[in-house]
């Protein structure tokens, strides 16, 4: 496949048209050349197959509806029909393993509402837990998309055949055992098809293997998806208790807790995870470090050991518990080499174990419509319909009263009376892009952080899109060097540095609005007559330089006529907003230009130089001065976060330049550092959303407006504040 889309509504689709016949025995095969009798075959003998006796009901699906309803009062109710087919298609029809539905419940809703607002006494905070049951299945659908359709099931295949490795001989066998106990039936089909299809290519015998190498994979990628995450509410409860026992001793005789650990360790000596893993690792992870990921595995062998039923599994079947748990239990690992901390044991590697390495992957990218909560006392801001500026705080009388303005100098009075924190649902990436890029054999992923919520979350939370550019450097740290498989692009948007968002919300308009030229493709300033003699810092003439040439480009940007780009964005002009626009042309022009400088840094001559990232830094921070300067801006917080939009885009990385580089050093530094922010932008973020610079330009427009004096630009020169053109260039993403 080309090029998908994955997100909610796609998964939809994606599972409720997968077919499960089609995947599991005529994957090479076009669908209307099958004859109807081998279909029908094929149904009968997935019937006998299927282990599964629990049905979806009625109060099942009320309760998971009632209850995701309080927790997310969101959209999460309307996908509810998903949990019925992945219980019914994917647990029934595909795995059909007995006793499986038993761990893939919907009361994990139950628990989500507590394990949100968890709180840490060690850092004084809340735990920022992100939802874990949808997510479950989301994980599966995007293992797989991978498997079926980005060619991973081959990759997976080859690279366990024929390895001399515990987990490849496992594996190896229970196929071997697998077809010498097969029932009849099974073989008689698959030998159909190959006399149907393939005779003369394929033997039956291999024909087999592919299946069973196919249906494993497969029933893998569903299991461990499905379960991955189901010990997270006992390693809740276990830091409840422990904190519990912290404050109160005497309460564990109370709460009867035994230590599980001996009698789990005994009954499960023979699985494939206690032979691989040394079983002091597995009770320390759990003990002591109560890590959800070895919980869920051990969970998900003793539901099997515990009663004794994987011994009554047929042989592949129980390889596919074996190996889930083991994927299960790798998927918390942490990896010296991805995080640069010391690491429990290794880094995660393709070639080892190709399904737990995908696993791992599939986690990791799943942050797509992903919800978090968040708290927070910064009240809402309202956009008055007149103005189009928001309406924030100028004023409290009374006990219970306070008043809000405009632009325009309309009141808003709040009656509140209640003081309140706010609960946020926090959800800012909404899908993610795969495309394979055949002719260099390699794929893109793109992370789609969606623009308007980005541009809020700096204001509501800052430190949000600072971790989750932490995460996602380690996921390109854990792409690296994966020899067996096609290099993997990360391409995302991603700061919580407002300056640089609505640069990105100019640059897309500019881009899908028919503007000319918005780079150049040569160059435009030569080494020479920008950089100062023996030293790293550009001329103070570079801005100078830089503008005469944005002059000449801008013209073909349309951003001259205000009111047609108003109009364009459907923003209703009214009484009111004459001044509001006249800034907004202003800061317009303060952006594109912006768009200008950064979309043009590679091109600089000295690009060169600027890999070398003392003087990228020291080009940055001149740079952002001059330009700052340039117009006019005093104040640090701004200054600040003109010289982080600049460095970030010294940093970025294209496509072109990731595969070129191969594993050029520093290229790859800032490839992985892209978005990276520090703890310093993140407080000077927070620090300049709070700032009341916006208050000024409040001020100066009403007094325009009355007095009518044209002291407007005098009065809010230097000053580019969050709140004075949100509604425009929120109103640009959005029309992109
Ligand atoms: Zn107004």
């Amino acid at each position: 496949m080309e090029e998908k889309t994955v997100d909610m509504n796609d998964m939809e689709s994606y599972l409720m048209d997968y077919d499960v016949l089609l995947h599991k025995y005529f994957w090479d095969i076009t669908r209307d050349k099958i004859p109807y009798e081998l279909l029908r075959k094929a149904v009968l003998v997935e019937e006998r197959q299927n282990g599964i006796r629990e049905a979806w009901t009625l109060s099942k699906a009320q309760d998971a509806f009632l209850t995701a309803k309080k927790v997310y009062a969101d959209g999460t109710v309307d996908h509810l029909g998903i949990l019925q087919l992945t219980l019914e298609k994917f647990i029934g029809n595909f795995v059909g393993i007995e006793g499986m539905e038993r761990l893939f419940k919907a009361s994990y809703f139950n628990f989500e509402w507590m394990m949100h607002l968890e709180y840490d006494p060690d850092r004084h905070e809340y735990t920022k837990y992100r939802d874990h049951y949808i997510h479950q299945i989301k994980n599966m659908y995007e293992m797989l998309v991978l498997l079926d359709d980005y060619g991973f099931m081959e990759y997976c295949i080859k690279a366990y055949q024929g390895k001399n490795t515990d987990i490849s001989n496992d594996i190896e066998r229970s196929i071997r055992e697998q077809i010498r106990c097969a029932d009849g039936e099974e073989e008689e089909l698959i030998k159909e098809i190959v006399e149907e299809f393939i005779s003369g290519q394929t033997e039956v015998k291999e024909r087999q293997q592919q299946y069973y190498y196919r249906y494993l994979f497969h029933a893998v990628a569903v299991i461990s998806a499905l379960i991955h995450d189901i010990g997270y509410p006992i390693a809740f409860m276990l830091r409840i208790t422990k904190n519990l026992h912290e404050f109160l001793p005497l309460s564990d005789a109370f709460l009867r807790l035994d230590d599980a650990m001996p009698h789990l360790g005994e009954i499960l000596q023979e699985s494939l995870l206690y032979r691989t893993v040394d079983p002091r690792e597995i009770a320390d992870r759990i003990n002591r470090k109560r890590d959800h990921g070895s919980i869920s595995a051990v969970i998900l062998l003793s539901q099997y050991y515990e009663t004794g039923e994987i011994y009554h599994l047929s042989p592949i079947k129980r390889m596919a518990v074996e190996l889930s748990a083991l994927v299960v239990y790798n998927h918390t690992l942490k990896y010296d080499y991805m995080t640069g901390e010391k690491g429990e044991r290794y880094r995660n590697l393709f070639c080892e174990n190709p399904i737990s390495y995908l696993f791992r992957l599939c986690d990791d990218l799943q942050e797509w419509g992903r919800v978090y909560f968040d708290i927070s006392k910064r009240s809402n801001f309202l956009i008055c319909s007149r103005c189009h500026m928001p309406a924030t705080r100028i004023d409290e009388y009374g006990d219970d009263s306070q008043i809000y303005s405009c632009g325009c100098g309309k009141d808003f009075v709040r009656k509140t009376k209640l003081s309140y924190r706010k609960l946020m649902n926090i959800s800012a990436c909404d899908h993610l892009k795969i495309k394979n890029r055949l002719e260099s054999q390699s794929m893109v992923i793109t992370f789609g952080y969606d623009l308007v919520t980005l541009l809020q979350l700096s204001l509501y939370s800052p430190q949000f899109a600072k971790q989750r550019a932490d995460d996602m450097y380690g996921i390109k740290r854990m792409l690296e060097e994966q020899g067996e498989l096609p290099r993997i692009y990360i391409d995302t948007f991603l700061t919580n540095n407002p300056i640089a968002i609505k640069v990105k919300c100019l640059e897309r308009y500019l881009q899908k609005h028919g503007a000319g030229e918005i780079y150049r493709s040569e160059l435009f300033v030569a080494a020479s007559d920008f950089m100062e003699t023996d030293s790293e810092k550009p001329k103070k003439e570079i801005v100078e330089e830089l503008k005469r040439q944005f002059d000449q480009l801008k013209d073909g940007w349309g951003l001259s006529d205000i009111s047609a780009i108003v109009e364009k964005l459907e923003i209703v002009a009214d009484e009111g907003s004459e001044n509001t626009y006249f800034i907004w042309k202003r800061n317009l022009e303060f952006y594109a230009f912006m768009v200008f400088v950064g979309g043009n840094i590679k091109q600089i001559r000295a690009a060169d130089k600027l890999l070398d990232r003392k003087c990228a830094l020291a080009f940055s921070y001149q740079l952002a001065d001059e330009i700052a300067d340039f117009y006019k801006i005093q104040d640090r917080p701004t200054r600040t976060l003109i010289m982080d939009y600049i460095w970030q885009r010294v940093r970025e990385v294209s496509f072109e330049e990731f595969n070129r580089a191969k594993q050029h050093k520093e290229i790859m530094d800032y490839y992985r550092e892209s978005s990276l922010s520090t703890t310093y932008i993140t407080n000077t973020v927070a620090e300049y959303v709070g700032s009341d610079a916006y208050d000024d330009v409040k001020n100066a427009v009403q007094i325009e407006r009355t007095a009518g004096t044209g002291l407007i630009l005098k009065r809010i020169e230097g000053i580019y504040d969050f709140y004075s053109d949100y509604e425009l260039f929120a109103s640009m993403a959005r029309a992109v």
